[in-house]
């Protein structure tokens, strides 16, 4: 039986923390951390993560302001919004959600962040500094993902971590902060040959590939930590991941469940992120 790790209490756990870093830091020097959200245009599920992390904001006491704009947006417009927000000293994090509209160019627009409010960590300034092995803002949801190993105890140096995925967002940088912990890492993708013989090398394996459940029993070596980052919707809306959970479960040591795992780890990272980016402000 795998013990399961409690994502939600995990991540209460941090945004407590946070809560109280930020207390101190308005009481030591009256800076109260502020998070900008840009959404364009109207995608259903980017306007319940906004909504989410308004809420977040709320909770712990930071400043967050929304700027919902409409999807015909000009790139100029939402460049000059993004250079206003660079200047406001109210303002630590800024965060564009993504997807953009196919109009708007993405890399520029991620680029055009202050590397020091972007709290998503995608900015090529902070993807450097990962890739260096300095620390500055890292990415949210592998940041999550060591932080949920940390907090169980699960060790990293030495094992052979084995990540499903090659995003942008998950699947390298996760890599890179896990061989920075000594880890040897193995990425797979689509193109991996005999992708089940590479799962099953894992001590911590990371699924992060959105498809559903294919991850199967027999693809995991028996003791392995079982990190599931999928989140794939059914017609009816239920919630799967990319682990077939009923069949992991016996073989894991540890794993997370979808929803509860990851998930709610991703919103707090980018709350510590934010309390970061305030305290360093000058
Ligand atoms: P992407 O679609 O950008 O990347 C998916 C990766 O998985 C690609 O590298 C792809 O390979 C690989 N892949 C897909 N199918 C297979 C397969 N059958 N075998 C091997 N590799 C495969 O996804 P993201 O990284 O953005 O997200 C991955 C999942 O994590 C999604 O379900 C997403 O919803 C979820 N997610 C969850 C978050 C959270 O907070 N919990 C945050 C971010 C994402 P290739 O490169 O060859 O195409």
């Amino acid at each position: 039986m795998a013990v399961l790790i409690d994502g939600k209490e995990v991540s209460r756990k941090v945004r407590n923390e946070v809560k109280d870093r930020a207390l101190l830091l308005k009481r030591q020097r009256d800076i109260i951390p502020g998070l900008a959200v840009v959404l364009v245009g109207e995608d259903p599920a980017s306007q319940i993560y906004v909504r989410g992390k308004k809420r977040a904001c709320d909770e712990v006491g930071f400043l967050s302001r929304e700027f919902l704009l409409p999807s015909a947006t000009s790139e100029e417009d939402l460049l000059s919004l993004i250079k206003d927000l660079n200047e406001d000293r109210s303002i630590h994090g800024i965060l564009v959600q993504l997807p953009l509209p196919e109009h708007l160019n993405g890399e520029s627009i991620l680029e055009a962040i202050d590397p020091r409010k972007d709290v998503d960590g995608f900015h090529p300034y902070n993807v450097g500094k990962l890739f260096s092995g300095t620390s500055y803002h890292r990415s949210c949801t592998p940041l999550g993902i060591i932080e949920l190993l940390d907090r169980y105890r699960i060790s990293i140096e030495g094992k052979e971590a084995v990540i499903v995925g090659r995003s942008n967002i998950v699947g390298k940088p996760l890599a890179l902060m896990l061989l920075e912990r000594h880890a040897t890492v193995t990425i797979c993708h689509t193109r991996t040959r005999n992708l089940a013989e590479t799962t099953r090398r894992a001590d911590i394996l990371v699924a992060a590939a959105g498809r559903r459940e294919m991850i199967r029993g027999d693809m995991i070596k028996e003791g392995a930590a079982v990190i599931d980052v999928g989140i794939n919707r059914s017609e009816t809306g239920k919630l799967f991941g990319d682990v077939l959970f009923t069949e992991a479960e016996p073989k894991a040591s540890f794993i997370t469940p979808v929803p509860g795992g990851v998930g709610p780890m991703t919103i707090a990272m980018l709350l510590f992120n934010t309390l970061n980016a305030a305290s360093r402000s000058l």
